[in-house]
């Protein structure tokens, strides 16, 4: 690992010459708005480095709302092919959860059925991450995310007078060709642990050691908590659709007038959403707020954990922030870690 100081005039001249080879998308604050969005970058001053969370996670270049991935003739001898669009692409200005929740969706995306798309998308992904201070809807400390390791070929921290820059790879290293650098300093390595520290701070937190989550979900399936925190739930999705870890879609076809071809489409899905496990045969299998609130913790912090043995949330806190009830994951756990503890009181009594 190496470390470098970068001061912001470098930056944006980093920024300038990587727009030159690449597609740079980076957040951008809305007009008069706390809210920020990942888009493409046309003026780097415009590049907006401060800034809590965006509204959907830079997910979407990997894995667009909507996309074509098979377009198909029928007919006499039909045919089919794949539509797989990827271009270079540098994602700049990517926080430590959002690099987290990418590196889950990895692979996620690759495991059993390989997902040609995605993977052809990542392949040509280049990433820069930034350091960020959590707000009251963080808990990346919790869910161990406040730092990552993998994922990313230069990291920013804010220093005083610009940033430490840690060069992860070679196509790390070959972005600062031609950019002004210094060897980082011992007092801005000492700026870079303090501001670790100061995000490691966070009163938005589990009620246990992140790494036992699973075991708590044992014996809580029929619990009345399921029911108390959905009463208030819209089934409205939100919560799934700004997920960097979601990643559940439907399947729709468009087929051209003439009734000889058309295109297979997918769209994300939400599975807060009544139809979601609703079957051919009219069957919903989670008919309930109740069942699909259950249904979407359960996926997250006990099935997919379990089985690729980290959590698929990045405590990221979107959900709760666009939620229009404001319905937090932390509570919630911190009553299935509770309730839990009850009965594992009761069973040793
Ligand atoms: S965003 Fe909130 S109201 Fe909407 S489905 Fe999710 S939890 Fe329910
Ligand atoms: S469940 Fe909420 S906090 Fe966790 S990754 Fe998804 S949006 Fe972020």
């Amino acid at each position: 690992m190496t470390l470098r100081a970068i001061d912001y005039q470098a930056v944006l001249a980093l920024i300038q010459s990587l727009m030159q080879e690449a597609k740079v998308v980076a957040p951008h604050q809305r007009e008069g708005e706390r809210q920020w969005s990942f888009e493409e970058v046309t003026e780097p001053a415009n590049v907006c480095l401060e800034y809590t969370s965006t509204v959907l996670p830079p997910k979407k270049y990997a894995f667009p709302t909507q996309e074509r991935f098979l377009r198909y003739e029928l007919g006499e001898s039909p045919k089919a092919e794949p539509i797989i669009e990827a271009e270079p692409l540098v994602l700049f200005g990517v926080h430590t959860c959002d690099i987290y929740a990418l590196n889950c969706l990895d692979i996620a995306m690759t495991d059993e059925h390989v997902d040609p798309n995605w993977v052809a998308r990542r392949k040509q992904m280049r990433i820069v991450g930034v350091d960020c201070l959590p707000d009251e809807y963080c808990f990346c400390a919790s869910m161990g995310t406040a730092t990552v390791h993998e994922g990313y070929d230069l990291f920013l921290t804010p220093v005083d007078g610009g940033y430490v820059v840690e060069v992860a790879t070679e196509a790390g290293e070959e972005m600062l060709t031609n950019i002004p650098t210094k060897e980082a300093t011992s007092a801005q390595v000492a700026q870079v642990k303090a501001h670790l520290n100061k995000k490691m701070q966070q009163e938005h937190k589990l009620d246990c050691d992140v790494s036992t989550l699973p075991l708590h979900f044992s014996g809580v399936a029929d619990s009345e908590l399921w029911e108390q925190h959905a009463e208030r739930c819209y089934s409205c999705g939100t919560c799934n659709l700004v997920c960097p870890t979601c990643i559940c879609y439907d399947v729709l076809e468009q087929l051209n007038l003439a009734l000889d071809g058309g295109e297979r489409v997918r769209v994300w899905d939400s599975c807060m959403l009544e139809e979601f496990a609703t079957v051919a045969t009219g069957e919903n299998f989670r008919e309930e707020r109740s069942q699909r609130l259950r249904h979407r913790f359960f996926r997250k912090y006990s099935y997919l954990f379990t089985r690729y043995g980290q959590p698929y949330c990045c405590g990221c806190g979107r959900c709760v922030r666009q939620c229009l009830v404001h319905i937090d994951p932390v509570p919630i756990l911190n009553d299935v870690i509770a309730e839990s503890q009850k009965g594992a009181t009761v069973r040793g009594a």
